[in-house]
């Protein structure tokens, strides 16, 4: 007999893509490869010299707990990053390290929120900025974009979405799952409203910063006179290639540095010690040598996909400007039917082409939005070019 496991777990609902990767596993198992383009992680080895200092740090016996937030020394490299890529000034007691960018998020929630606190979560929006919104009971605000805005919420939209229970506005730049890069005018603009709402943080999800196609990051936390409210989500997972190794960065209000180190003090403690030197050394390597041919290879990849997808009929996409990938609006799929499958919506489209493809995506329902669907490209050119002509031929077999 299983006793009752309580309300708030409950009301979080379980990955969309379960039933496909439970599909995607029947089809391995009868022998069908199944191309996977619905990964959220670089598909490349963490750089060598980061790896080295990892090892270094084992051999050194550095295994001991360090403090929670991050020992100093790293803090201190994470505030030098900070200062040469961003033009920001932190101090280490601004900077808490954490086992991820997601736990770095949930202490910021739970840092925040009281229950019936709004956040506005422009959609689509990676979900678990509103999963986790259930275990604190604070209520999400869920603002559409559309690919004809490039996905971008607008400062006069977002306005519109303030009330006075508005507590925090959380997204993502370079967007996941979208691509999208807010430009330094666009967040200018976002600014300027804000400086009206003196009551309202902004979380701003940096973890995909040096995956970016048209130059210069920009950060919302770069304009003064809203500075103080913002908090940098950032990490080494997506542009360092460490998404294992668990390694996360909030950088905000001392105050705020200091609940969220009293929270982790007692989830988790400070993330592992190992973990904390690869990171430093993150901190510290050339970006050109270890991180921009990662990126260029990125670019090759998505100009591939997009080149292919202006090939497949009733698929429309934008060109995302970063991440690691493609919001494709497939409404015009809408009531094609093949054999006794109808597609009605973007999960639809996802379980036919693992059927009649091969292929493996993320519906748009994943991230709030079922009219689209996610291609992840983060895996080789030879996999993209045989997916991608496996998509369009399933497609064309639609009428
Ligand atoms: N934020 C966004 C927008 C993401 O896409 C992801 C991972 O998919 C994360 C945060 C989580 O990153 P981490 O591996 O550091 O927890």
């Amino acid at each position: 007999m299983q006793l009752p496991l309580s309300q708030k777990v409950l009301s979080i609902e379980e990955p969309l893509t379960i039933g496909m990767s439970r599909r995607s596993r029947e089809l391995n198992q009868q022998g069908i490869q199944v191309i996977n383009l619905s990964l959220g992680e670089p598909d490349f080895d963490t750089p060598e010299p980061i790896k080295q200092a990892a090892i270094e740090a084992i051999q050194n016996n550095f295994s001991h707990y360090t403090a929670v937030s991050g020992y100093l020394e790293l803090r201190q490299a994470i505030c030098e990053k900070f200062k040469r890529d961003n033009n920001l000034h932190f101090t280490p007691d601004q900077i808490v390290v954490s086992t991820g960018a997601k736990q770095s998020i949930a202490n910021a929630y739970i840092a925040l929120l009281n229950p019936g606190d709004e956040v506005i979560i422009p959609a689509p929006y990676w979900v678990t900025y509103a999963e986790f919104l259930k275990l604190i009971d604070a209520k999400p605000v869920i603002v559409q974009t559309s690919i004809d805005n490039n996905f971008k919420l607008s400062a006069e939209e977002l306005e519109k979405h303030i009330t006075p229970k508005t507590k925090l506005i959380i997204f993502s730049s370079p967007s996941n799952p979208t691509g999208s890069v807010y430009s330094q005018q666009e967040l200018a603009e976002w600014a300027k409203v804000l400086e009206k709402y003196p009551q309202i943080y902004v979380i701003s999800d940096e973890i995909y910063e040096h995956i970016n196609y048209v130059g210069k990051h920009y950060s919302l936390a770069q304009f003064e006179s809203i500075s103080e409210r913002v908090i940098i989500i950032n990490g080494v997972s997506k542009g360092y290639a460490m998404t294992g190794w668990r390694g996360g960065i909030l950088a905000g209000p001392k105050w705020l540095a200091q609940a969220c180190d009293k929270i982790q003090g007692q989830f988790t403690s400070a993330t592992c010690s190992i973990t904390q030197k690869a990171m430093h050394k993150a901190m510290e390597i050339d970006i050109e040598t270890y991180v921009k041919p990662m990126v260029r290879t990125f670019q090759k990849r998505r100009d591939l996909v997009l080149n292919h997808l202006k090939d497949i009929k009733g698929i429309r996409a934008n060109n995302p400007d970063g991440a690691f990938y493609v919001f494709a609006d497939v409404t015009n799929l809408f009531g094609k039917r093949y054999k006794d499958k109808v597609i009605q919506s973007g999960t639809d489209l996802c379980f036919y082409l693992l059927d009649e493809a091969r292929v493996s995506l993320v519906p748009g329902a994943a991230f709030g939005n079922d009219n689209y669907i996610r291609i992840s490209y983060a895996t080789s050119e030879e996999l993209l070019e045989k997916a991608m002509n496996q998509i369009k031929s399933a497609i064309e077999k639609l009428q």
